[in-house]
């Protein structure tokens, strides 16, 4: 069509106008998604770290707005980026952190003994990363396989001898290694759940892929404990999903699978680890299933209200820092970051700080090293930096490893330096 505008169109009512946002429906059940979790605004993919010749080009910024299903209570980011786009490369090699590797060898331990494992078994690591897990098994002669689409971790995966696949993990994957006459006794899945675009495709193929009397361990940040901690960092793109057990329970009941055993840890702020078998294969879920499922009714978490006031807290945290680091200028003192975590890119995005609030950051990682914050372009160094450097103070962005980098950097202390942590909101130690 060619022309002027006709009549009809511009008496088009203004409801209909190209401003009416579509809702995304909810991942698991399908239903329109109405009702706002919380909105972060806008934000850059959390790991693409820059290198000096990509400051000065332009980035893509996508929303951050989480929704919460009224239906079934999932709380869910839409998929706002291809999965591809995210995961080719992955800049978290999980090996780096101290107590990330420690928490990896007493699971291992724990779950030898406790499924029962032996030269006959398969292990199966749903997003392997580099291995960090997955080579614990080795000395115990297990058979494993590692799963991860991120293709330079899993290559360093490979380099230390474990079995890895470059691809996704979902009901296709699993048909295949089904094929192959592969069936896991121990399915493993520690923070990918939450990462998974497709949850219905990837939990069935977890059902496919599990052997009759096989066990899966899941761990994933546990949505009271985001809530009670504020942690709203803790969403970026790479986290399409935020489970209560109550709506895990439901994802995994749904493809025919039981939940029998929930530990609560306290890694990334509190996480659930939950047992699950066949539906049918146990004689019945532990006490603890029972007990953490009628916590979470207490709290409310089957009505929306317990979501809803979420959002004017996460601002008033973000003033409250604000606050602290325009102080911290005006008054002369000098600022660093410590770490270049996915939620520190979240935290500095949302609250628009940048290198005239904080000077730079540093990382143990060699792969961030030189390169730059997404967003915010703080760079970022090697830890050295802070003793030459002597800021008064360091924020402590993973704020998860708090005790561990406090412990590590105490020497800050001789020239008077301070450590303070973002979430759940500002503190000053020292
Ligand atoms: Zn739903």
């Amino acid at each position: 069509m060619t022309g002027a505008p006709t009549r009809d169109h511009l008496e088009t009512p203004l409801a209909a106008s190209p401003l009416q946002e579509s809702l995304p429906i909810c991942r698991f059940c399908g239903r329109e998604l109405t009702h706002t979790f919380v909105d972060l605004g806008m934000s850059p993919l959390c790991e693409s770290y820059l290198t000096a010749d990509q400051v000065n080009q332009p980035e893509i910024f996508y929303p951050l707005h989480v929704r919460v299903c009224g239906g079934c209570f999932l709380v869910q980011l839409e998929a706002y980026v291809p999965a591809d786009k995210i995961f080719t490369e992955y800049a978290y090699f999980s090996s780096y952190s101290t107590s990330w590797v420690e928490h990896a060898r007493a699971y291992v331990e724990m779950i030898s003994r406790r499924a029962a494992l032996g030269p006959q078994s398969l292990v199966v690591e749903l997003a392997s990363n580099d291995g960090y897990l997955l080579q614990h098994f080795l000395p115990r002669r297990i058979p494993m396989l590692g799963i991860e689409p991120a293709a330079n971790v899993a290559r360093a995966a490979t380099a230390k001898g474990i079995p890895t696949r470059i691809e996704f993990f979902g009901v296709e994957s699993a048909r295949r290694l089904r094929a192959e006459g592969s069936a896991a006794d121990l399915i493993i899945g520690n923070n990918v759940l939450a990462q998974v675009p497709d949850l219905n495709d990837f939990v069935a193929g977890m059902k496919l892929l599990l052997a009759p009397h096989g066990l899966i361990t899941l761990e994933f940040p546990h949505l009271v404990s985001l809530i009670a901690g504020n942690q709203f960092d803790t969403i970026y793109h790479e986290h399409f999903s935020y489970f209560s057990l109550t709506t895990a329970n439901r994802i995994l009941a749904h493809h025919g699978l039981q939940v029998v055993d929930v530990e609560e840890l306290s890694t990334h702020g509190g996480s659930l680890r939950l047992y699950a078998r066949h539906a049918g294969a146990d004689s019945g879920g532990s006490g603890a299933v029972a007990a953490l499922l009628a916590r979470e009714a207490e709290l409310g978490i089957l009505g929306l209200d317990y979501y809803g006031a979420f959002g004017a807290r996460v601002q008033e945290t973000k003033r409250k820092l604000l606050a602290f680091l325009i102080t911290a200028r005006e008054s002369g003192r000098r600022v660093a970051g410590y770490g270049a975590p996915g939620k520190g890119n979240t935290l500095l995005n949302y609250c628009g700080i940048r290198t005239d609030l904080i000077d730079f950051t540093v990382d143990r990682n060699p792969y961030k090293q030189g390169k730059y914050l997404p967003g915010t372009h703080i760079p970022i160094f090697d830890v050295d930096r802070i003793a030459t450097t002597r800021p008064d103070y360091l924020l402590i962005l993973p704020w998860n490893l708090r005790d561990e980098i406090m412990a590590q950097t105490s020497y800050i202390r001789a020239w008077g330096g301070k450590h303070v942590v973002p979430i759940p909101e500002v503190e000053v130690f020292g």
